[in-house]
């Protein structure tokens, strides 16, 4: 309760530190901790808040070795805490070793930027200059040598040994090595421009560049559009061999031979499968909404304009339209406080017969297909449907920019039946939401905010091996879509990618295979 009314949310992959938890995680613990220690009402606070949970997004993968915390000194539980610590304003960092002592009060950033890439090399700073006993998860970060990269394969197994060359000052091989430190098989080491052997051995002309050293002592130039920290890391954690640990390798046959209800459907992954679209709205009308007996209230009205914006935008084939807004009428002109599932379902059954509509029975997986029957299909479905949607309506000229994100939101608070699901989703509606004021920006907030998931869920047990969380579009789909910033940061070109969401999600492009 004291650390939900702060700053922060458990959706921010930003540890919440309390009385009960703050001995486990700053004592003791093989991770080394970055804590902000804030007070809910300070202005300063406020203003940051938004750069450390970008700080925390950004160095995710990191977590086994140094993660990321804060504590709300302004919650009376909590100011004990605080006074033990030594923070006497607000915001204060401090970083704490591994197996730090219950006395250590941590080492604190003076002057601290406000800019996410100086915080995580001031992180990397702290790492380096760790000292012993170092956090067992941690890579080493300090550069490599010819003598070591010779015998590396003597008495490493790995199948990748990934080089990035750069000057001294550069903590793009730092960054990388953080990047893939949860990834097994492959090993990443920064090489110094002035370690002149190697790089007069590969030919390195390039600062910063990555190469791939083989154990017969061939090497290979990393193919990146941009030779950055995002690019480099992206294509690493892609190799072939290159796993997620403890996650089983994605071997297709294998996965898909345990399958046991129905065949695989060949699809085409860049595109958008109208099965996939109708599947979504059986199950949402079928199943979902038959969990609730009786809607009343609010989840009444989210009702409505859910149905509402499939009638105006769901780009369907004429029957189901047909279907979709005679349901709307119906419901539109419903004046009680509150309607039965029971009734709902009659009208759908009962429209079907008179008029040319119907919505397909059960469901028919097709881009939204898993290797396994508990991966990907439904969520899968909505987000699809929700990102046509945003789509249509900017294309047909909806009215209220918000319409849509509005509809889903509510839909998602009331019905969706992954509850945890639904809470992060509206702690996200609550930020930003109101700034959507075109249809164009409407499209673009879902897919920053489902990149935000990806992110957020990137490695989870609910991952499909087959599917692995990206910051989509992939450099792949969409290679213009991406570029770097001028100090090096990823970035995307929102010039390109609205163009990219428009076309890929655009009714013409939608394929109707697999239906029946
Ligand atoms: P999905 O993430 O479902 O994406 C479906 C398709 O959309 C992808 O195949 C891709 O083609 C495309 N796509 C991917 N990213 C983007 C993007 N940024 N913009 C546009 N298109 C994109 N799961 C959890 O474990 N925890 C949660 O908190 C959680 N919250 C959720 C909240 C909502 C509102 C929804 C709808 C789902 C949530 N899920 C959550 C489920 C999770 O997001 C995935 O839907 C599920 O894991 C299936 O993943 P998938 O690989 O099929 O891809």
């Amino acid at each position: 309760p004291a650390a939900e009314a702060g700053l922060y949310t458990a959706s921010d992959q930003v540890v919440l530190l309390s009385e009960q938890n703050v001995g486990s995680v700053l004592v003791n613990s093989s991770v080394a901790m970055v804590v902000e220690f804030y007070a809910s009402w300070c202005g300063h606070c406020m203003m940051f808040s938004p750069t450390y949970k970008k700080l925390a997004r950004d160095t995710k993968e990191w977590k086994p070795a140094v993660n990321i915390a804060a504590i709300d000194c302004a919650a009376e539980d909590n100011k004990q805490i605080c006074r033990d610590y030594e923070v006497t304003g607000y915001p204060t960092i401090k970083f704490f070793h591994a197996y730090s002592k219950a006395d250590s009060s941590g080492v604190t950033y003076r002057g601290f930027s406000r800019d996410v890439r100086e915080l995580r090399h001031r992180i990397i700073d702290s790492l380096e200059s760790h000292g012993e006993p170092w956090p067992p998860a941690c890579p080493p970060l300090e550069p490599t040598s010819e003598a070591e990269i010779n015998n590396f394969f003597e008495t490493n197994t790995v199948q990748h040994l990934a080089l990035i060359f750069e000057d001294k000052k550069s903590y793009v091989g730092r960054e990388v090595i953080l990047d893939l430190l949860q990834f097994e098989n492959i090993t990443v080491r920064r090489v110094l421009n002035t370690e002149k052997g190697l790089v007069a051995k590969l030919g390195v002309t390039e600062f910063p560049s990555c190469y791939l050293y083989y154990p017969d002592g061939n090497f290979a130039r990393l193919r990146v559009n941009f030779e950055a920290r995002s690019f480099y890391s992206y294509a690493l954690q892609r190799l072939p061999g290159v796993m997620r640990s403890g996650k089983s390798p994605p071997v297709v046959m294998e996965l898909l031979k345990n399958r046991t209800e129905e065949p695989w459907r060949p699809f085409n992954s860049s595109r958008v499968y109208m099965a996939d679209l109708e599947s979504a709205l059986h199950y949402s009308l079928r199943v979902e909404l038959a969990d609730h007996a009786v809607i009343k209230g609010d989840a009444l009205i989210a009702l409505k304009n859910y149905i509402s914006v499939l009638a105006k935008y769901f780009p369907g084939r004429p029957v189901v339209t047909n279907l979709l807004k005679s349901l709307n009428s119906w419901l539109q002109n419903q004046t009680a406080d509150h309607i039965s599932y029971k009734e709902i379902k009659e009208t759908v059954d009962d429209t079907a017969q008179v008029l040319d509509a119907a919505l397909p029975e059960g469901v028919r997986w097709v881009g939204c297909q898993g290797s396994q029957p508990h991966f990907r299909g439904y969520p899968c479905g909505v987000w699809t449907l929700f990102h046509v949607l945003t789509v249509q309506a900017n294309n047909t000229g909806g009215s209220d920019p918000k319409e849509v994100l509005k509809a889903m939101r509510n839909y998602v608070h009331h019905f969706f039946g992954c509850r945890y699901c639904a809470e992060h989703f509206e702690n996200m509606a609550k930020e930003g939401l109101d700034e959507v004021n075109t249809l164009i920006s409407a499209v673009q907030w879902l897919w920053n905010r489902h990149n935000r998931v990806n992110n957020r869920i990137a490695g989870a047990v609910s991952e499909d091996p087959l599917f692995p969380k990206i910051q989509w579009p992939s450099p792949e789909m969409c290679p213009s879509c991406h570029t770097v910033k001028s100090n090096g940061e990823h970035g995307w070109n929102k010039e390109q990618v609205l163009p990219f969401l428009g076309s890929y999600f655009s009714s013409s492009r939608i394929l109707t295979d697999y239906l029946e």
